[in-house]
């Protein structure tokens, strides 16, 4: 979004404009969360000590992910969160105890030089290794173009989850479809999965919404927390 420029207008333009002063104080700004950026801020937790019972499968920490291999930025397989969001999904956690369910998380916090090294893999068509597990029906070609994959995320501001519903012993619920299996049927209402599948993407989509989250039509395992405390910070200090 654009917003009108309306300071080049009349003499004020060549006139010695004291609003250069707030010129300096936004550069200023700027550089101050451009360094903030680097460094974990104190509102980012560990999400594995705030939320009870929560299951850490940090897949692009290791090679099970659709590009194979470890991705830039994540040098340990932890789930970093902000503060909000962690105290959000400890408090769905809660809820659920009841009926035997925990939360198992595929990744959290991801930095923005995870995000680019997506990018670069998506613009390497000969690296196909990860497709017949995670993109069987999708030319690597369109996985850009239709949106699977994107030069900026969410995950990087702090707040957005990948996660799915596990009993307590660990076993996964039925979602229809594993974690990024980019295809339609990995859209949230897609009616090709079974009866079960769609109850259990409901049963998370319901207790995710219950505590501030969003959904995202596009995949059944992400949420964002509608009141996230960075909305338009993109984090890049490692995961570690
Ligand atoms: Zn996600």
């Amino acid at each position: 979004m654009r917003t009108r420029d309306r300071r080049r207008s009349g003499s004020n333009f060549a006139r010695p404009d004291i609003r250069c002063w707030l010129c300096a104080a936004l550069v200023a700004a700027f550089g101050a969360q451009a360094a903030f950026a680097q460094q974990p801020p104190v509102a980012f937790v560990d999400a594995a000590a705030v939320v009870p019972g929560l299951v850490i499968d940090m897949r692009y920490a290791g090679s099970h992910n659709f590009v194979g291999r470890p991705i830039d930025g994540y040098q340990k397989p932890r789930c970093l969160l902000t503060r909000a969001a962690a105290d959000a999904l400890a408090a769905a956690a809660r809820e659920l105890a009841p009926r035997g369910l925990v939360f198992k998380v595929f990744d959290c916090y991801r930095p923005v030089r995870a995000v680019a090294d997506f990018v670069r893999w998506a613009h390497n068509l000969a690296d196909v290794a990860g497709k017949a597990e995670f993109y069987p029906d999708i030319d690597k070609r369109l996985l850009f173009r239709e949106g699977y994959i994107a030069s900026r995320s969410g995950h990087s501001r702090g707040s957005t989850i990948d996660l799915t519903l596990a009993e307590t012993e660990g076993r996964e619920l039925d979602m229809g479809t594993a974690f990024d299996f980019f295809s339609p049927r990995s859209w949230t209402s897609d009616k090709s999965i079974s009866r079960q599948a769609s109850a259990n993407r409901a049963v998370l989509a319901t207790s995710m919404r219950g505590h501030g989250f969003q959904s995202y039509a596009k995949e059944w395992w992400h949420f964002t927390l509608a009141r996230e405390p960075f909305p338009a910070t993109y984090f890049d200090f490692p995961v570690r």
